[in-house]
C-alpha cells in the first residue's frame, strides 16, 4: 500500500470559511483506498474524500479525510478520438494540457483548473456550456470506483448506479479512475461578445435570445445596483470558431499559448494582485469594485467582439492566483442557487432584495444558464443558476447563515436547488424539500449496497444531507 498518513491537521473548505481538524491519509495508489476503507470501518471511523479542495465548503472535509490528488496519472489519451482515460486526482488542467496540442478540449470545464476528474464527477460540474452540453457527466465514459463493501466496479452510463456515484458527492465510493470525451476544437480561440444588460429583464432577454445560438453564456452582476439598476450586469457570449477562422491555429493551440499569463501587462507579477485588491475588500470598496466594472462594461466593452484563447476564456478566476486572500481572515461563502427558468427571474431579484435590505450584499455574483439531467443529486435543471460570494467575519458570520437560510427557502419554493460543490449552509429541511424524498431514499438504497456500515461521511453530509434522508423516512 502507497499511502501516507499526516498527523491531525487543519482541512478548510476553499473559502477558507469552514472545516476543522481532521486525519489526512495521502494515497497514490488505487488498491490504498480499499485498504484505507477498511481501516476506517473495523477502527469506527468515517471517512470523506478530497480531490483539488475545490469546494468551497464543507463537502470534502471530514473526521479522516482521504486526499485523492497524488493519484494523478494520465493513463491513456488517443489523440484520434478525443478519449481520455486517467486517475482521478489528474486535474483539469493535466488533461486540457494534454488535449489542446492535438486539438481536443475537455467538454466542461469549471471557472478554475484546479479540480480533479474524481472531483468533477463526484459533484457533476458544469461549465458556461451547460445550458448547450449539461454537466460533465454527460461525457463520461465509464469511471473505476472502489466501494466500502469491498466491491471495485467499472460503471458506465448503461448501469444506474453510474448516475448516483456521479453528483453523489462522495458518499458512496471512491473514484480511482474516469473516462472522458473530450470535444473537438477546430480553433484555438473562441469569438467573444462582451455586452451590458441594464437590469434584470435585460439580462434575462439577452440570454432567451442567445441561448439557441451561443456555445457559452455568462453574465456578472452588480449585486449593489438597485431600484431601476437592480440586475445590471455584463454579459459574455462566446462561440466556436472553425478550422480556416484563423491563421495560427497550430501555434496558437500549443500550451503556452493557451496559458495564462503570470504577469500582468507583462511586468507585475499576478501572484501580487490580490495585495492590490486587499483595500477594497470590505463593502463600501466591493460596491467600488462593482461599480468600476460596470462602467468599464458600458464604456469598454459594450458590444465589443474578440477572440480569446479556451484557456484566457475559461479560466477567468484563475487570473489573479490566490483572489481568495481578498477575503481573510474571514473566508468566504458561495451561495448558488439554481431556479427553473420561468421562476429564475423572481426569485433572483427577490435574493437580490432580501440581502440588500439586511445589509449583506454579496461581493461577486455570476449567472449561467443550465439544462436538466440525469443524475440524482445533481444541481442541474432548466433554468438558471445565481453564484453569489460573500465574505465572512465574525460580525456577520450568524447573520449570513440567517440569510442563506431564507434565501434557500425562496429557492426551495421555487423548485430550485443549491449545489452541494458550493454549499456551506444548507439545512436538512431545505435538503429535503430541494431534492425531494424520492430521490433522497434512492441515493439511501443505494447506500446500504455500496456502504452498509456508513464509513463515506463528509461534514456536509452529516450535516445537512444524512439528516434530510431521515426525515424522508419518517414521513408517512
Ligand atoms: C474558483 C472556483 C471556481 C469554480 N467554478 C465552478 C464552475 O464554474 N462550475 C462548477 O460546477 N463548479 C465550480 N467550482 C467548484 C468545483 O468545480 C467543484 O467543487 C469540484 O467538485 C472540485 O473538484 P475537487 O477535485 O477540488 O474536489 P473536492 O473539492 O476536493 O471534492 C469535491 C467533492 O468530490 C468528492 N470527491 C473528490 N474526489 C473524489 C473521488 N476521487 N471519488 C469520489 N468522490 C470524490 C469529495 O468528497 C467532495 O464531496 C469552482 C470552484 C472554485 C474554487
Amino acid at each position: 500500500m502507497h499511502a501516507i498518513v499526516s498527523a491531525r491537521q487543519t482541512v478548510l473548505g476553499w473559502g477558507m470559511a469552514v472545516g476543522g481538524p481532521a486525519d489526512v491519509v495521502r494515497l497514490y495508489d488505487p488498491q490504498s483506498a480499499a485498504a484505507v476503507l477498511d481501516w476506517a470501518r473495523h477502527h469506527g471511523r468515517t471517512v470523506a474524500l478530497r480531490g483539488g479542495g475545490c469546494s468551497y465548503g464543507d463537502a470534502a472535509y471530514g473526521d479522516v479525510v482521504i486526499d485523492l490528488s497524488g493519484m494523478d496519472h494520465i493513463l491513456r489519451f488517443d489523440p484520434a478520438t478525443g478519449v481520455v482515460r486517467a486517475q482521478a486526482g489528474a486535474t483539469l488542467q493535466q488533461i486540457w494540457q494534454a488535449a489542446v496540442p492535438h486539438g481536443w478540449w475537455p467538454p466542461v470545464v469549471s471557472g478554475t483548473m484546479a479540480p480533479t476528474l474524481g472531483g468533477a464527477a463526484a459533484m457533476n460540474i458544469h461549465g458556461k456550456n451547460a445550458f448547450r452540453v449539461g454537466p460533465i457527466g454527460d461525457h463520461l465514459l465509464a469511471i473505476k470506483v472502489v466501494f466500502p463493501s469491498g466491491e471495485h466496479r467499472e460503471l458506465t452510463p448503461a448501469d444506474p448506479l453510474f448516475f448516483a456515484v456521479v453528483s453523489g458527492a462522495g458518499t458512496l465510493g471512491v473514484i480511482t479512475e474516469v473516462e472522458l470525451q473530450l470535444k473537438r476544437v477546430e480553433a484555438a480561440r473562441l469569438d467573444v461578445w462582451a455586452t451590458t444588460a441594464p437590469d434584470l429583464d435585460g439580462l434575462f432577454g439577452f440570454f432567451e435570445r442567445h441561448a439557441a445560438s451561443a456555445d457559452y453564456l455568462v453574465a456578472w452582476l452588480d449585486a449593489f445596483a438597485t431600484g431601476k439598476g437592480l440586475g445590471r450586469s455584463l454579459i459574455h457570449a462566446a462561440y466556436h470558431l472553425h478550422a480556416g477562422d484563423e491563421a495560427d491555429t497550430g501555434q496558437a493551440l500549443q500550451v503556452h499559448s493557451q496559458q495564462l499569463p503570470t504577469r500582468l501587462f507583462g511586468v507585475v507579477p499576478k501572484a501580487w494582485m490580490w495585495r492590490f485588491l486587499k483595500p477594497f475588500s470590505n463593502p463600501r470598496g466591493m460596491r467600488l469594485v462593482n461599480l468600476g466594472r460596470w462602467w468599464s462594461g458600458v464604456l469598454l466593452a459594450r458590444d465589443k467582439r474578440y477572440r480569446q484563447t479556451h484557456g484566457a476564456f475559461h479560466f477567468l478566476l484563475d487570473y489573479v492566483p490566490d483572489w481568495k486572500k481578498v477575503y481573510s481572515p474571514g473566508g468566504l461563502i458561495q451561495h448558488q442557487a439554481f431556479v427553473p427558468a420561468d421562476r429564475a427571474r423572481a426569485v433572483f431579484q427577490a435574493l437580490l432584495e432580501m440581502q440588500q435590505r439586511r445589509g449583506l450584499v454579496n461581493w461577486l455574483s455570476v449567472v449561467k444558464r443550465h439544462r436538466a439531467d440525469r443524475f440524482l443529486l445533481s444541481h442541474g435543471l432548466d433554468g438558471y443558476s445565481l453564484a453569489q460570494d460573500f465574505a465572512v467575519t465574525t460580525a456577520n458570520r450568524a447573520a449570513l447563515w440567517q440569510l442563506c437560510h431564507d434565501m434557500d427557502d425562496l429557492v426551495a419554493a421555487a423548485g430550485g436547488r443549491v449545489y452541494f460543490a458550493k454549499d456551506a449552509t444548507v439545512r436538512p429541511e431545505s435538503v429535503l424539500a430541494m431534492f425531494g424524498p424520492d430521490r433522497l431514499l434512492q441515493w439511501a438504497t443505494w447506500q446500504q449496497h455500496c456502504d452498509p456500515a456508513g464509513v463515506l461521511q463528509s461534514a456536509q453530509w452529516r450535516r445537512a444531507v444524512a439528516p434530510a434522508v431521515a426525515m424522508a423516512r419518517s414521513r408517512p
